[in-house]
Order: C-alpha cells, then sequence, then structure tokens
C-alpha cells in the first residue's frame, strides 16, 4: 500500500519529462468529463521487477517567479522531501555545468539515496562521455537515453536497490482510511488537529515511508480511521509549500492512500477554481468523497446560507454529485464529530457488493421505464450486468454491440444502480462489453 516515491532532478532541458513519461509509460490515464484536471503531468505511478512506485517531476514544479537557480533549488529541496530515492539528471552534451554541481551539494547533504543519470547518451559511442560525472560526487553515473529508451532498465534496477525495506504496515482490515485535500490555508491542519486533540483514542502513530509522514489512528465510535497525513502537514513554512503545483502534488499522495477524501472547501472564501481541480483529483481516482466546508463560523449566515452554499457546490461540483456535503468549523470545533458517520457511510459504500439477481432486475426495471436505444439501425440490447469490483463499485454491462451504448444512456443506468441500491459517497464505474 504505502508505494515508495521516486523524484526526478535536474535543470532544465536534461529530459527529465522525457524520462517521467518514458517510467509512467501508459499507465496515465484521465476521465474526459473530469473538469479541470490538468493535463502536463508531474505525478504518476510506475513499475518495475514487480516494485510499483510513486514518481515525480519536479522539474514541472515551478517556484513562481524565482531565479533559475533559485527555482532549481527549491525543486531538489522538494525531492528531498517528498522521496526515498532520487534520480539526478544530467546532460551528457553539455558536461557538468555549475548549476549540476548546485544541485549535486543540495542532494548531497540530505543523505537520501540518489542515482545519477547521464541522459542523451544515445549511442554506444558516446558512453565515453559520462566519465566527467564522477566529479559530482555520487556513485557510478548510469547513461541513458530518454528519447531512444536506452539505459533505464539498469538505471531503474540501481533505484529498486535503494527502496526502503517495506514497512509492516499494520493493514488491519477494519481500518478506515481517509486524507483531507483542499487549497492551502481552507483549514486542513486545523481540522486534522481538532480531530486528533478530541479527548479520544488515538491508537497509534503510524509512520509512512517518506520521513515525516505521520498517520494517526483513531477510534470513533468503536470504528477505527486512519488519518493519512501527508509529510508536512502538520509542519509548515517552506516556500514552496503554497505554489499549486505542490500542494497538488501532496493532495495527489494523499489520495492514493486512501479510501475516503475529504475535500475541504473555505466557507469564508467561497468556492474557487483551484478546488474543483483538487476535487477532480479524488473523482478521477475513484475514492469516495465528502465535501467539507470549514469556516463555517466565519460565514455571516441566516437561515437559507447553508442551503445556498449547498446549490453553489452542487453547480459547481456536478462531477461530484454523489458527495456527502459537511459544515463544520475547526475553530469552534462545531460538527466536527459529523464527519465520521459521513465517511464511515461513504466508506461502507464504496466497498459495498450488490447481489447480481436484484441488480439485474433493477436494470430490467430500468430499461422497462426508459428502452435501450437504437443506432444506424440497431437496438441496443442488454443481456446482463455484473458487479465486477469494489473501491469504487464496478459494474460490467454485457451487450449486442458497445458502439450503440449512449454516453447517456449508460449515465441513466448508473443513476438507476445509484438509487436502489444508495451508494452515497462513492464514484460508480461501468464499463460497456459486448458479448461474446
Ligand atoms: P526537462 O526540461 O528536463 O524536463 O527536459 P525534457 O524532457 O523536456 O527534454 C528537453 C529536450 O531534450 C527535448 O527536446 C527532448 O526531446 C530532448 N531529449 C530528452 N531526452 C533525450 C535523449 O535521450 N537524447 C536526445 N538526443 N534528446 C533528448
Ligand atoms: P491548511 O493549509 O489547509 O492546512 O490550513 P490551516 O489549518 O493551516 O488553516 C489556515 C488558517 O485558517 C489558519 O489561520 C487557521 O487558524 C484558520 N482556520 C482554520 N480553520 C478555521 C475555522 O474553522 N474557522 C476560522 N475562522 N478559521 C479557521
Amino acid at each position: 500500500m504505502n508505494k515508495p516515491t521516486v523524484a526526478i532532478v535536474g535543470r532544465p532541458n536534461v529530459g527529465k519529462s522525457t524520462i517521467f513519461n518514458r517510467i509512467v509509460g501508459e499507465r496515465i490515464s484521465i476521465v474526459e468529463d473530469t473538469p479541470g484536471v490538468t493535463r502536463d503531468r508531474i505525478y504518476g505511478t510506475g513499475e518495475w521487477l514487480s516494485h510499483e512506485f510513486h514518481i515525480i517531476d519536479t522539474g514541472g514544479i515551478e517556484i513562481g517567479d524565482a531565479p533559475f537557480l533559485e527555482e532549481i533549488r527549491l525543486q531538489a529541496e522538494i525531492a528531498i522531501e517528498e522521496a526515498d530515492v532520487i534520480i539526478f539528471i544530467v546532460n551528457s552534451r553539455e558536461g557538468v555545468t555549475s548549476a549540476d554541481e548546485e544541485v549535486a551539494k543540495i542532494l548531497f547533504r540530505s543523505k537520501k539515496p540518489v542515482v545519477l543519470a547521464v541522459n542523451k547518451v544515445d549511442n554506444p559511442e558516446m558512453r565515453a562521455d559520462i566519465y566527467d560525472f564522477y566529479a559530482l560526487g555520487f556513485n557510478e553515473p548510469f547513461p541513458i537515453s530518454g528519447s531512444h529508451g536506452l539505459g533505464l532498465g539498469d538505471l531503474l534496477d540501481e533505484v529498486v536497490n535503494h527502496f526502503p525495506e517495506s514497512k509492516e504496515e499494520n493493514e488491519e482490515e477494519d481500518v478506515i482510511k481517509f486524507s483531507l485535500i483542499g487549497r492551502p490555508n481552507v483549514g486542513k491542519s486545523s481540522i486534522v488537529n481538532a480531530l486528533l486533540g478530541e479527548e479520544r483514542v488515538i491508537v497509534s502513530d503510524i509512520a509512512g515511508t517518506t520521513r515525516d509522514a505521520i498517520d494517526s489512528t483513531y477510534e470513533f465510535d468503536e470504528q477505527k480511521y486512519t488519518i493519512i497525513d501527508t509529510a508536512g502537514m502538520r509542519k509548515k513554512g517552506k516556500v514552496y509549500e503554497n505554489t499549486e503545483k505542490y500542494s497538488v502534488l501532496r493532495a495527489l499522495k494523499a489520495i492514493d492512500r486512501s479510501d475516503v477524501v475529504l475535500v475541504v472547501l473555505n466557507g469564508e472564501e467561497g468556492i474557487q477554481e483551484q478546488d474543483k481541480k483538487i476535487a477532480g483529483y479524488a473523482h478521477e481516482a475513484g475514492r469516495a468523497v465528502i465535501i467539507v466546508v470549514n469556516k463555517w463560523d466565519a460565514v455571516e449566515k441566516d437561515e437559507k446560507t447553508m442551503k445556498e452554499f449547498e446549490e453553489k457546490i452542487r453547480a459547481h461540483f456536478l462531477f461530484l454529485d454523489y458527495a456527502p456535503i459537511v459544515f463544520v468549523s475547526a475553530k469552534t470545533k462545531k460538527r466536527l464529530t459529523n464527519l465520521f458517520p459521513a465517511i464511515k457511510m461513504a466508506s461502507e459504500n464504496h466497498e459495498m457488493r450488490v447481489q447480481s439477481s436484484v441488480l439485474n432486475d433493477v436494470i430490467a426495471d430500468a430499461i422497462a421505464m426508459n428502452p435501450t436505444p437504437s443506432d444506424k439501425g440497431r437496438k441496443l440490447k442488454i443481456f446482463y450486468v455484473t458487479q465486477v469490483g469494489i473501491k469504487p463499485p464496478t459494474f460490467v454491462v454485457f451487450v449486442n454491440d458497445p458502439e450503440i451504448m449512449h454516453f447517456s444512456y449508460e449515465r441513466f443506468l448508473q443513476n438507476r444502480i445509484r438509487e436502489a441500491f444508495g451508494f452515497e459517497g462513492t464514484p460508480i464505474h461501468i464499463i460497456t462489453r459486448q458479448r461474446k
């Protein structure tokens, strides 16, 4: 579960994003109808020799208008903060530059494992060019070519060698894992602190793979919860903490490890474009989602305010129509404990399985109510539907010809399933297949 993280660092144009894309490969998938999901990825997962890992292209994290050298220095710091292993990329064509030396110095001090990759070694004759790079003070440099896909295997062998021994995470089945994501300053840390400050049992603090991540397991009404704390959520103040890409990175890491994601909004400031993007990531990852409106104490309100805010949320987050909304104040702790029943409900629905016979009755009723569409003289025939997975609940609809299945009809079936079984809090996925 707790996958190691690899970060790529190096100055601009050495080939970081080329190599990132090579390693992440085809795995990048973006659900088309999720609004605002950025397409320039800096975060993905890779796999090598049956090791799965997260990978970050720190080059994609632009730090405001920091001067060049300052920016790559900050990117190196992010790599150190986030990663278990760092791939440091240099360019064989240009030799060792002073920017490379800067980065090397920072990485060296961190004591994190660093694997040095000399890129743009496009053919064997060029391998001699790597010797200059011994001067950077790391172990043997690995010659690679990002654009030709050469040497990546050897490089990844070495990276994988440095993965920490997998920490035996107590994978207790009955623990619900959740995280809080949202823009900076919406009150995520305050909520976590307020929850943990409640005088109830904190069962344990579990250190994550990366240095400062502390997950806390917590009990409420005889249910255990683990709050996924991404590194640094409780300690702050770095220059890059407030950069958008960095908070996205934090959010993605947290989402990866959660069953339920709390998308935190600032009631005082209202909904902003970035909120939608962040919420889109949770949706896209197929996690259960709860929308939390924080700082409700600071909002001037009458009896209509909450309803109006809810309507605004529904209008802005159409793709999260399944997510319950909870209004809280971390400051006054008002309604804070309402979060737990909501998380529990969402988590139960996220892993709910429904009986095939009942499911097919629901579908038969749905078809009777709204007949299947036709296209080019052919009518869609639905033979049967079966649930093939949970987290999120995933259904396969077997049909005569998937081409005739319209998006709108799929959506209709999805809504019927939702209404019949009550999948509040969780997305559900529908896959249409041809019956052979
Ligand atoms: P980044 O700024 O470090 O992310 O670098 P990019 O991945 O954007 O690559 C910068 C340029 O170098 C692009 O034009 C790439 O096509 C090119 N490039 C990347 N890897 C290689 C390589 O292995 N060989 C050669 N010849 N060019 C490469
Ligand atoms: P984070 O960046 O999302 O983790 O946000 P923080 O938890 O650091 O909170 C940002 C600021 O909002 C701090 O100054 C908090 O004191 C303040 N804050 C957090 N929760 C509340 C709340 O419920 N009401 C009010 N009025 N302020 C809050």
